[in-house]
């Protein structure tokens, strides 16, 4: 038999299972989808108008490898506001926050390099880390409210070594954000071990309480953190792919240099975009959050009147309640409330061991759309 010519990096790794799922659901007919992770606003006029101007202007060359400069500057005012320090230069402007993930973990990993990664948790993470040669070593999170177990993080960091922590909040799949308390007990940590961490902050425009807090607030461990973010979310623009990356000089070269050969630099009309959503469309952002907000709330009070345990998320537009009073096999459950009810609902597991016995529902859909889902949900398992 021919032997396989494709590396056992791409071997060891499948298609998202987010996907694999949503791929059955394409296949019931009637089936309500609350899987994927794309807001259903369209994106802010004002920027749609910003690239038609930007394409008539011709601005369609390659731009600097980093990005515009007005657009890096937009982004380092924008973090300013969330008192996060990075100038123009120590930005990086992405095809999505995906491709920032690949570049910070093709720019820091070796083969067998340890890197911990917290379950439940976007799927990304640890396809980057296998498909790159590096060693995943997962943090449990705590049951009761997806926040971080210190002492047993504490003791991993001791007893592996590993190279890179990867934080990811506001979270996919939990809904869950970094409270003060949090972040403060993870600069201790950060400060006395030799340690990067990569801070994934996709959905920190969705964020709904007063404060937001991040790792990279603390100016004295900058070369220790790496940030990776986007609009994706922010703007709606899910398709239009802009992200970028923040890191100190020690780090944003060779950064560049990761995404110089993977993609020369990110679409230069939605660049354009970008610039005037930072400038002119915050309004949107926060109408988009307030309708987040009473779609969360709504969701929530149906779970909870079906007797699902549910913790209310704090971020993101995803909930993450346990299955365990219903079943105990997350994707079986998932697959049941699939046929029965025709309502599609992510298994926990698609995100890590540690997503058995939780769906993930995505609440970026409308209002209309999520009453039909928990009446047909409530039809089933009442
Ligand atoms: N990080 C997290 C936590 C996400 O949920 C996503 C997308 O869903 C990404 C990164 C990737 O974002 P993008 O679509 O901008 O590539």
């Amino acid at each position: 038999m021919e032997k396989s010519k494709i590396s056992s990096n791409v071997d060891s790794i499948e298609i998202s299972g987010i996907r694999k799922f949503y791929n059955k659901v394409v296949k019931v007919e009637g089936a309500i989808s609350l899987t994927l992770g794309q807001p259903d606003f369209p994106v802010p006029e004002g920027i749609k108008k910003a690239m038609i101007e930007a394409i008539n202007e011709n601005k369609t060359v390659y731009t600097s490898n980093a990005g515009i400069l007005e657009l890096r500057q937009e982004i380092s005012n924008m973090l300013k506001t969330q008192d996060i320090g990075y100038d123009s230069d120590e930005i990086c402007v992405t095809v999505g926050g995906s491709e920032g993930l690949m570049d910070v973990f093709s720019t820091l990993i070796n083969p067998k390099d340890k890197v911990l990664i917290p379950t439940p948790a976007y799927p990304a993470y640890e396809s980057c880390v296998k498909l790159l040669g590096g060693e995943i070593i997962n943090y449990n999170l705590n049951e009761s409210d997806f926040s971080i177990d210190f002492s047993k993080l504490q003791n991993i960091i001791k007893q592996q070594n590993p190279k890179l922590l990867v934080l990811s909040y506001p979270s996919n799949p939990t809904g869950a954000i970094l409270s003060k308390e949090a972040r403060d007990k993870l600069y201790e940590i950060v400060k006395n071990e030799d340690i990067i961490v990569i801070t994934d902050e996709m959905y920190s425009s969705l964020c709904f309480e007063d404060n937001y807090y991040s790792i990279a607030q603390f100016k004295d461990i900058k070369d220790k953190v790496i940030v990776v973010n986007g609009f994706s979310k922010m703007f709606s623009m899910t398709g239009l792919r802009i992200g970028y990356v923040c890191a100190s000089n020690k780090y944003i070269d060779s950064i560049i240099k990761v995404h110089q050969y993977n993609v020369s630099c990110a679409p230069s009309i939605a660049q354009y975009g970008v610039v005037h959503g930072l400038r002119h469309c915050m309004k949107d952002v926060e109408y988009m959050k307030g309708e987040f907000i009473k779609r969360r709330d709504y969701v929530y009070e149906r779970l909870i009147k079906i007797g699902f345990e549910v913790q209310l998320p704090k971020g993101a537009f995803y909930i993450f309640p346990s299955i365990k009073k219903f079943a105990s096999n997350s994707e079986e459950f998932c697959e049941s409330i699939l046929r029965k009810a025709k309502v599609a609902a992510v298994p926990g597991t698609a995100f890590g061991k540690g997503g058995e016995g939780y769906m993930r529902i995505s609440y970026a859909y409308s209002q209309k759309q999520l009453e039909e889902a928990f009446d047909r949900i409530e039809r089933v398992l009442l």
